[in-house]
């Protein structure tokens, strides 16, 4: 819950506004003394609408932790900035500042040393991936060392998707301080050192019925311990079916915190664990439970089953996943680049893409970002490359313009990738889309789109898909209409159309839409002139309700009529 406290006049009346805005907030409307120590007590981030000098006198006297303290930010009499007063990371207020400055169309005001920096604030670093801080007594002293520049090591057990790293952060085999130590073994690392541990264990739990939770936990422990491993990297536990209701196997899940898996019989006599066991097999049809669920959920086993009384615990690692992020840039404008396209852009230490389309976006790419371009017709060659880097566990972006998945870069990057990597999906503005909102709302019904590019679709498959979309009145966007060794396709699809549609049915022809070379044309199926389109062009076609209102491309949606 964001408190949202107000002083003045105006201040009441944006932190009232933000109220209404936003389903989180609660407003605090007593004076600003009091409202400001309740909202301390229940809200998780606090927006003072003061003066920044008002507000550290109201807020030093209740500052405790900056783990636990609400984050603040100050926004001022004039509403022009949005100001992250404490509790930038932990307390969210650098994130909170950003979105008080959307709403209020202010300007965001972040001073924590790493952010200015483009340095990863060690007190998140890998939260994303699931990391958790080991201890945090060295923190400051890594992270000091960060923000000034001076060489800090990154040992990381196995490759996964950090992001860009700074310059300074440099991945080593070489364990020398200050260190970033990212691993889920326990040794001894020399100091200064922040030590991750990533969710990267699986412990697989057999037991027999009404084993109490304290046994299974302490077994695991046992276990662990024996094998050097960390508690914390435990990412969840693993067991067969029948234990689905086995209240100290669901209680042992509970209080590490972690969640449970459950495995058929089936699927766990299919793998071959070391440490099979007939009794096993009588009680619950696979000869291995604890082994063979660690296996089963992808794992490597790196501790064989051990057992107590009434449990069996075996672990094992799980291989890190690279990330395949791919990314629509929309058709041009930077306006029209999504957010979720610079959080991925941001977020990738490589960047895949035709050189256009990333030079459109290097001004967003994070310092130490590396980018490989490649030529028109290499799209095969892209999808491989950024899926090698993703596999390799690396966080990768494919760039597209317009919609990454439409005409372009998703198909064969996921026909080509296995589930051995995360894909995530950027949305974007399409050609078509874009083009429409130049010329009025020409897709207000049924409508579809049709590339006339013919090196991939024989001519005949094409042909039949305008024939249908003739018949079917369909709206049609037709895409890579035209190009120096493709000449005469538009010219055939007109008149296929004009066969089923009156000359005078409204086309838009769109050529670089929301680029500074932007066309639009309106026209009519009969006057359409091939020649004037070509490859960066999109036309649209109207269907027989379609119609020109105030010169205007308008496909009625019916409520009119
Ligand atoms: N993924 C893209 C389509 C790529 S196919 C999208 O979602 O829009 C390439 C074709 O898209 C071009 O031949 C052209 O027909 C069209 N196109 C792409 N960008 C365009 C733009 N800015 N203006 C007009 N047409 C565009």
């Amino acid at each position: 819950m964001i408190g949202l406290v107000g002083a003045t006049a105006n201040g009441r009346r944006n932190a009232a506004h933000l109220a209404e805005a936003w389903d989180d907030a609660r407003l605090y409307e007593e004076g600003p003394k009091e409202a400001l120590r309740r909202a301390w007590k229940e809200c998780d981030a606090v927006v003072l609408f003061l003066a920044t000098g008002a507000a550290v006198r109201l807020v030093a006297p209740l500052l405790g932790d900056k783990r636990t303290d609400p984050g603040v930010v100050t926004v001022d009499d004039a509403n022009r900035f949005a100001v992250a007063l404490a509790g930038g990371h932990d307390g969210g207020a650098n994130r909170l500042a950003q979105r008080v400055a959307d709403s209020l169309g202010a300007t965001p005001v972040v001073t924590t040393a790493s952010d200015g920096l483009g340095v990863p604030a060690l007190d998140s670093f890998g939260r994303d991936l699931g990391f958790e801080i080991e201890d945090r007594q060295d923190l400051a002293a890594v992270g000091a060392a960060l923000v000034s520049g001076e060489p800090v090591n990154l040992v990381s057990d196995q490759r996964r998707p950090l992001g860009p790293l700074p310059e300074n952060l440099v991945a080593s085999e070489d364990p020398e301080p200050p260190l970033v130590f990212v691993s889920d073994r326990m040794s001894d690392v020399p100091r200064p050192a922040v030590v991750y541990r990533p969710p990267s264990l699986v412990a697989g739990v057999g037991c027999s019925r009404g084993a109490a939770a304290e046994e299974i936990v302490a077994l695991l422990r046992s276990s662990l311990e024996e094998a050097g491993l960390s508690e914390k990297s435990v990412a969840s536990l693993a067991s067969i079916d029948a234990k689905r209701d086995e209240a100290g196997l669901l209680e042992a899940a509970e209080r590490l915190g972690v969640p449970l898996r459950f495995y058929p019989a089936g699927a766990l006599s299919a793998v071959e664990a070391p440490n099979p066991s007939s009794v096993v097999r009588e009680a619950v049809g696979t000869p291995s439970v604890a082994e063979a669920a660690v296996m089963v959920s992808g794992a490597e086993l790196v501790a064989e089953k051990r057992k107590s009384g009434m449990a069996t615990v075996a672990i094992g690692r799980l291989p890190a996943r690279g990330r395949l992020a791919l990314v629509s840039l929309g058709p041009g404008e930077e306006a029209l680049i999504p957010a979720l396209a610079r959080d991925a852009l941001a977020a990738s230490e490589l960047v895949v893409g035709l050189g256009q389309y990333v030079d459109r976006v290097r001004h967003l790419l994070r310092p130490g970002t590396r980018v490989l371009t490649m030529p028109l017709g290499d799209e095969v060659a892209r999808a491989e490359a950024a899926l090698e880097e993703a596999r390799a566990g690396g966080s990768v972006a494919l760039v597209s313009s317009g919609d990454v998945g439409v005409y372009a870069m998703a198909s064969p990057a996921l026909e080509l990738a296995g589930d051995d990597v995360d894909v995530g999906v950027v949305p974007g503005v399409t050609a078509a889309q874009a083009a429409a909102s130049l010329l009025g709302s020409p897709l207000g019904h049924d409508h579809c789109s049709i590339s006339l590019s013919d090196l991939l679709t024989p001519w005949p498959a094409i042909e039949r898909r305008v024939e249908a979309a003739a018949l079917g009145d369909f709206v049609v966007s037709l895409y890579n209409p035209r190009s120096k060794g493709r000449d005469w396709q538009l010219g055939k699809v007109r008149e296929m159309l004009l066969a089923h549609r009156p000359p005078d049915t409204p086309v838009g022809v769109v050529k670089d839409a929301y680029r500074p070379t932007q066309a639009v044309t309106l026209t009519d199926l009969a006057s359409l002139r091939p020649e004037d389109v070509d490859m960066l062009t999109v036309v649209v076609v109207g269907s027989s309700q379609t119609k020109l209102v105030a010169g205007r491309m308008v496909t009625p949606r019916g409520y009119l009529s």
